[in-house]
């Protein structure tokens, strides 16, 4: 092979494995190849080793010290994949080794370039995949392949909400079709009343594992089902009970083609509920048992984690639709409508309940879970009438928190900073406090002095936005010039970024304008708040908080101190997260179930700001952060928001304003970097998926294939 050759070989091999996401040293080379290319690609690096000309990788063969680091990426990749590799896994969930943890959700989100993700869910499932990989633990991922993914934001000149779709081009994706014991491609079938759907499968590598997606764009498909998987949370009930067969069934179905056998289901969140009924109808095959009868081992490999306390989060599909896409399945498993309605009942009996997927998830799986500690408490009382015969207390629903991939989240600077002072290995021991620990050891210069490049990295990022979307919105020439010195690197940053949904209260600052004022405009001590979020296009009230944020960040008096940043994704979220100083967070307690965004600022160097709701009520200790309100909930909601209010400038104007400023004569604020280095020696070691992941394979998937890992008294 020539040099050319073997570097272009090399290039294209990193780029077809998801690994590089979650490597700087990976994701530099990329980015050297092409910078511009990397950029307009979306970060694609299969797009920009595709798009090289043979003489740019001439000239780069020719660059010996490119070739050098080329060659070490990539055999740091084969070292990374290699089954001779030590992870944790092969001591600590070896019978998962021979066969994996199949995991189902609606949403990953692993990447920018690959957006098949809306948020949380989708974000979460994307690190649970990755961090598996980096433990060694085998897991098989399922989901679907939208081609035009949930929608871009476009927001226009008076800040109504645009959702943009456009297609993903086949050539560009880091995906192969998935071949099956015959070398063919897998296509399977799904059945959906007296139609028939047809998927092909896709393959994507997440470092050691793959994540198997299901696409319904393909000859001998209706053009209604060809779209079916086109877009995320669309459409009616009709399409979304389709969409959730097809994620269901279909998973099931395609790693059975794949010729993948699985110890246990992983279902995340209840849209992939019907794949234990598929299940069941193949033990029943293989069996020639009844259907109760494998339920009952279904349900024992089965794990369930539910993500939201909000009602309206919980699908249900009314009877006579259930019947008509599911008659065949139903059939096949020998059940009468009403039995089978029944399992995704609270109350078996009632013929006008609607089939709710959390339901079924419940009542076919063995454990369940919420995300976080409050979360757990709240869906216990939530969904207690599912268990007559316990007290709610004793509802067997218990609770993972969730984590975030700390490679994924962590600026390069801050992994360096790390490096250096909490230890080279330190992203082997993320769940152990002693290394945490470490952090202390940091000077406060050095930690701050690191934050604030981190921070003008943001500021730089934003301005580049603003004035990309103000131009596009035909805004005057003033206005886009402002884009350009928007913001002030030294002062005090709040980022805010998240779904616009009314729980959350986006537009908590707004309600008070001149509050709002004195707080940003104090010559001394300025605040500035960065945001971003879409509103689902369908949610009007979060349309409308969305417009209020965006119409105050043109006035005049508040621009040069509020930016809206569009189309939040994990591009926007990654600067947002290592760059801000404070993170808001403002839902009305209980129903933030988690909450992840906050966990990806604390290690990098932000302090959490936030309603003792999801994670934080289980994180803040006083000096860690800081909190809104106390905890407690009234029942008016006009009443709780006035009191968050009160309570979320009080803190503003005598805690976190004073605090930041409070800086010696270099311009260090050492009471703040102190509640950092506290954040990071707390919270560091809990709030990381290699912890998440770890409790889920010790409590759920080690049980559910069979192996009890807690040893029995004697
Ligand atoms: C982390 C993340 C989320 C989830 O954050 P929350 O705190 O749960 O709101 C949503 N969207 C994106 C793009 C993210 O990166």
């Amino acid at each position: 092979m020539s040099p050319e050759e073997k570097l272009f070989h090399q290039l294209h091999e990193l780029s077809m494995n998801m690994w590089w996401a979650w490597n700087p040293s990976v994701i530099k080379l990329f980015r050297d190849l092409d910078p511009d290319g990397f950029r307009a690609s979306k970060h694609n690096p299969l797009k920009v080793v595709k798009g090289l000309s043979p003489e740019r990788v001439r000239e780069l063969a020719q660059d010996a010290a490119f070739r050098a680091r080329a060659d070490r990426v990539h055999s740091e990749f084969h070292s990374y994949v290699s089954p001779n590799t030590h992870t944790w896994a092969q001591t600590e969930a070896a019978p998962l080794r021979v066969r994996p943890v199949a995991y189902f959700s609606a949403e990953f989100g692993i990447h920018e370039s690959l957006p098949i993700y809306s948020g949380g869910l989708g974000v979460l499932a994307g690190d649970h995949v990755k961090t598996a990989s980096d433990l060694g633990v085998a897991l098989v991922a399922v989901g679907l392949f939208y081609r035009q993914s949930y929608f871009r934001q476009q927001i226009d000149a008076v800040g109504r909400q645009h959702a943009q779709y456009e297609s993903a081009q086949d050539e560009y994706l880091a995906a192969t079709r998935k071949q099956g014991a015959d070398g063919k491609p897998v296509v399977i079938e799904v059945p959906l009343g007296r139609e028939r759907l047809f998927a092909q499968v896709w393959q994507v590598n997440v470092g050691r594992n793959q994540l198997l997606l299901l696409d319904t764009d393909v000859d001998g498909n209706s053009d209604e089902n060809r779209k079916l998987a086109a877009r995320l949370y669309f459409g009616d009930q009709g399409v979304r009970i389709r969409q959730e067969l097809l994620l269901g069934i279909g998973g099931i179905r395609a790693l059975r083609a794949a010729g993948i056998d699985w110890s246990g289901l992983h279902l995340n969140e209840g849209h992939s509920a019907f794949a234990t009924l598929e299940y069941a109808r193949l033990r029943m095959e293989e069996t020639g048992a009844d259907f109760w009868k494998v339920a009952q081992d279904v349900a024992q490999s089965t794990v369930f984690t539910t993500h939201t306390p909000v009602d309206a989060g919980h699908d249900r599909f009314p009877p006579n639709l259930v019947e008509e896409y599911l008659e065949p399945l139903r059939n096949s498993l020998r059940l009468s409508k009403e039995e089978f309605l029944g399992l995704g009942r609270v109350r078996p009996q009632d013929a006008h309940e609607a089939l709710c997927m959390t339901v079924l998830a419940f009542k076919m799986s063995r454990y369940a879970n919420g995300v976080s500690c409050l979360h757990g408490r709240v869906t216990r009382r939530a969904w207690q009438a599912l268990w007559p015969h316990h007290r709610e207390d004793e509802v067997p629903v218990g609770h993972i928190t969730n984590g975030v991939h700390v490679r994924t989240w962590l600026a390069p600077a801050m992994q360096e900073l790390y490096n250096r002072h909490v230890g080279a290995d330190w992203g082997e021991n993320l769940p152990d406090p002693k290394m945490w620990a470490r952090i202390d050891s940091v000077s406060d210069a050095e930690l701050w002095e690191t934050h604030r490049t981190l921070k003008a990295t943001l500021v730089s990022f934003v301005r580049r936005e603003a004035e990309a979307q103000r131009r596009r919105n035909n805004h005057s020439e003033e206005l886009i010039e402002a884009a350009k010195t928007t913001l002030d690197a030294d002062a005090l940053t709040i980022g805010f970024a998240r779904r616009f949904a009314t729980y959350k209260r986006g537009n908590l600052l707004f309600t008070d304008m001149d509050r709002l004022r004195r707080l940003l405009l104090d010559p001394k001590r300025p605040v500035q708040l960065i945001f971003a979020g879409k509103a689902h296009p369908d949610d009007q009230p979060g349309k409308e908080l969305l417009r209020t944020v965006y119409q105050a960040s043109l006035l005049s008096d508040l621009r040069s101190r509020i930016v809206f940043v569009e189309d939040y994704d994990i591009n926007v979220a990654r600067h947002l997260v290592q760059g801000v100083d404070v993170w808001l967070n403002t839902p009305r307690r209980p129903q933030e179930a988690s909450g992840t965004s906050g966990q990806k600022v604390l290690l990098n160097g932000g302090l959490n700001l936030s309603i003792l709701d999801g994670w934080w009520a289980e994180a803040y200790d006083g000096l860690n952060g800081f909190a809104i309100g106390n905890g407690v909930c009234h029942v008016s909601p006009a009443e709780q928001d006035k009191r968050d209010l009160e309570s979320l400038y009080r803190v503003l104007e005598t805690e976190v304003v004073p605090l930041y400023y409070d800086q010696d004569e270099h311009g260090v604020p050492h009471g703040w970097v102190a509640r950092i280095k506290r954040a990071i020696r707390t919270l560091g070691w809990r709030f990381n998926t290699d912890r998440m992941v770890r409790d889920y394979v010790r409590e759920c998937y080690l049980p559910s294939a069979g192996v009890n890992s807690c040893a029995m008294p004697r």
